[in-house]
C-alpha cells in the first residue's frame, strides 16, 4: 500500500514537470494530413487526419493533433478521404485471372477497391480453387465471390431445359454448401439466362436455404426485367417469395425497368419492396447509372428455347427453315420491347467495321430486315451490344431509394466497366444534386458492405482494413463513352488497398494488394 502511494505521487510529479496535456506519441506507417474525411456511415464531411498501420486504419485524429509520428506523411489538403468503393456486381473474374488485366485498373481508377463476382448465376463453383488461383496470380482489388445457381446447374445437369431431379438437387446443394463453408458470400441467380431460366422457383428456394444457413445472401438477376416471360412485377415478386421462403437477405441486381412496355413501373416496384421491408424482409438492390444495358445480341433478342442444349443445337435451329416463322415472330417482339433496331448499338465484335453502328444501320447496309440481320450476326460470332432501353425517370427514381447502392455490372462493350462510379458522381450527385456527396459515398461503400455481409470494409473506422481513396470530386474525369467504352477514368489521386498505395499521386504503382474476402 505504502509503495503504491509513493509510486503514484512520483507519477503526479512527473506529469507536473513534463506538462499534463502532451499525449504519448502515436506511431503509424502512413498519415494522411489536411484531408476532408467522409467516413462512409453517412455522417457529414469533417477535417481529420487518418493513420494507417500495416493493412488497417489505426487512428482518426483532429487536424491539429501533433503527437502522430508516421514513416510516410502524405499531404492531401483540400481533398476528400473516403472508403474505397465496393462494387456489388461485376464480371471481372477473367480479367483478374489474366496476366495483363489482373490489376483491375479500370476499377481502381474509379475508386473501387473491392469487386463482387459470380453474379447473374455465373462464376466458379469451387471457392477454394478460385481463391488459390487469384492469390497466386496477384490481384489489384479485393474480391468477394457469390456462387452462381446457373453454374451449379451446369455442373450437375448441363444446359438441359427441364426441372432438376431430387438427386440433382442434392448434388447442387452439396456443392453450394462446400463453397459457403469456404467463404462464399451467398447464392446468385440469373433466372433470365440459360440455364437458370429452366429452373422453377422451388429449385432456387432449396438452394437459397443452404446459403441462408451460412449467413449468406441471395443476389438475383430476376427472371424478367421487362415483358419477356412472366413480366417485371411478378419477377420481383418471385424474388421476394424466394427470400421469404428461405429466410435470407434479398439483393436485386441492377434494378431497372427494361423496355417501353414497363417504363414507369419503378413506382410500383419501390412500393412493393418497401411494404415487404416494413413487414420485416431484408431487401436491397444495386444500380448502374446509365440508360443503356449491355449484353450479347443473342441474350438480348433470341427466344430462350432456340438457345437450349448447346451452341450447335442453337445454330441448327437458327438455320432450320421450319422454325423460321416462329423465331422471326418472337425476335421481332423482343426487338420491339427494346425500342427497335435503332436502340441496339454494336459495341464489340470481331468485325471492327460494324462497331459503333446500330442494328438499324447494319441491316440497311446489308439490305436485310433487322430480324434477318440479327440472325446473320448471331451466326457470325459473339456480338456485344448496348441496348438503350431505360427511361431517365425510372433510373433516377430507383437511384434515390435508401436501399439502392451503386454498381457497374461491368462488361466489355459498355462504358459502365470503366466509369460507373464517377458517372454517378458527376451526373447525378454534382450536376443534378439527387443526393449529397456523403450519401453517394455511403451507398457506394458502407451500405454495400452491410448488405453483402462484408466485414471490416466500407468505412473509414479504426480497425477497418485500409481500403481508402483520396480525390477532388470536381477533378474526376469520366472518359469512357458508348463510342469509346474502354477509356480509364482520371482523377483518383490516391488509392489504398489493404494499406498499400496502389495509386500514388494519380499513377498506378503496379502493386497487387487485393485479397479474396472470406
Ligand atoms: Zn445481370
Amino acid at each position: 500500500m505504502k509503495t503504491n502511494t509513493l509510486k503514484l505521487s512520483a507519477l503526479v510529479m512527473l506529469i507536473a514537470i513534463t506538462g499534463c496535456t502532451s499525449k504519448p506519441t502515436f506511431n503509424a506507417d502512413i498519415l494522411l494530413t489536411g484531408g476532408l474525411l467522409i467516413t462512409g456511415d453517412g455522417s457529414p464531411v469533417n477535417a481529420k487526419q487518418v493513420a494507417i498501420c500495416e493493412d488497417k486504419i489505426c487512428g482518426i485524429f483532429a487536424p491539429d493533433s501533433t503527437h502522430i509520428k508516421a514513416k510516410k506523411i502524405i499531404d492531401v489538403s483540400g481533398k476528400v478521404i473516403a472508403p474505397g468503393f465496393i462494387d456489388p456486381h461485376t464480371h471481372s473474374l477473367s480479367d483478374l485471372k489474366s496476366s495483363t488485366r489482373n490489376n483491375n485498373l479500370n476499377y481502381l481508377t474509379q475508386g473501387v477497391t473491392t469487386v463482387i463476382n459470380g453474379n447473374d448465376g455465373g462464376g466458379p463453383v469451387d471457392f477454394d480453387a478460385t481463391k488459390h488461383t487469384l492469390h497466386a496470380n496477384g490481384i489489384g482489388t479485393n474480391v468477394g465471390l457469390l456462387v452462381g445457381h446457373g453454374s451449379l446447374r451446369k455442373q450437375v445437369m448441363g444446359k438441359v431445359a427441364r426441372q432438376a431431379t431430387e438427386k440433382e438437387m442434392s448434388q447442387m446443394e452439396a456443392l453450394l454448401e462446400a463453397a459457403m463453408k469456404q467463404g462464399a458470400l451467398g447464392l446468385s441467380s440469373g433466372l433470365y439466362y440459360v440455364p437458370g431460366s429452366y429452373a422453377n422457383t422451388n429449385e432456387v428456394v432449396r438452394l437459397a436455404k443452404v446459403a441462408a444457413k451460412f449467413n449468406g445472401i441471395y443476389d438475383t438477376h430476376i427472371r424478367d426485367e421487362s415483358t419477356f416471360s412472366i413480366g417485371l412485377i411478378p419477377a420481383v415478386q418471385e424474388a421476394i417469395d424466394i427470400a421469404k421462403a428461405a429466410d435470407i437477405h434479398l439483393h436485386l441486381a441492377h434494378i431497372k425497368a427494361l423496355g417501353v412496355d414497363v417504363w414507369g413501373q419503378s413506382e410500383q416496384i419501390i412500393k412493393l419492396v418497401e411494404s415487404e421491408q416494413q413487414q420485416g424482409l431484408s431487401i436491397s438492390a444495386d444500380q448502374y447509372p446509365w440508360l443503356a444495358s449491355g449484353t450479347k445480341l443473342h441474350s438480348a433478342l433470341m427466344p430462350k428455347w432456340v438457345m437450349a442444349d448447346s451452341k450447335k443445337a442453337f445454330h441448327a435451329r437458327l438455320k432450320d427453315p421450319r422454325l423460321q416463322d416462329q423465331i422471326d415472330r418472337e425476335l421481332a417482339e423482343n426487338l420491339r420491347r427494346r425500342g427497335g433496331a435503332k436502340a441496339i448499338l454494336i459495341t464489340k465484335f470481331h468485325d471492327k467495321s460494324l462497331e459503333g453502328k446500330t442494328l438499324e444501320q447494319v441491316a440497311k447496309e446489308w439490305n436485310l430486315s433487322a430480324i434477318s440481320a440479327t440472325k446473320k450476326l448471331v451466326l457470325m460470332g459473339q456480338v456485344r451490344i448496348a441496348s438503350f432501353n431505360m427511361s431517365a425517370e425510372d433510373v433516377e427514381n430507383f437511384m434515390q431509394q435508401t436501399w439502392v447502392v451503386t454498381s457497374s455490372d461491368g462488361t466489355d462493350g459498355h462504358p459502365r466497366k470503366y466509369a460507373s462510379f464517377p458517372k454517378k458522381l458527376k451526373s447525378y450527385v454534382l450536376d443534378k444534386n439527387l443526393m449529397s456527396l456523403e450519401t453517394f459515398i455511403q451507398r457506394s461503400s458502407a451500405d454495400t458492405a452491410k448488405y453483402f455481409n462484408i466485414k471490416k470494409r466500407g468505412q473509414i473506422k479504426p480497425d477497418y482494413f485500409a481500403d481508402i481513396i483520396v480525390f477532388d470530386p470536381k477533378q474526376i474525369s469520366v472518359n469512357a463513352s458508348f463510342a469509346h467504352w474502354n477509356v480509364l477514368t482520371e482523377g483518383m489521386q490516391y488509392v489504398f488497398v489493404n494499406g498499400e498505395i496502389v495509386i500514388n499521386d494519380h499513377k498506378f504503382t503496379n502493386i497487387h494488394a487485393g485479397k479474396v474476402i472470406d
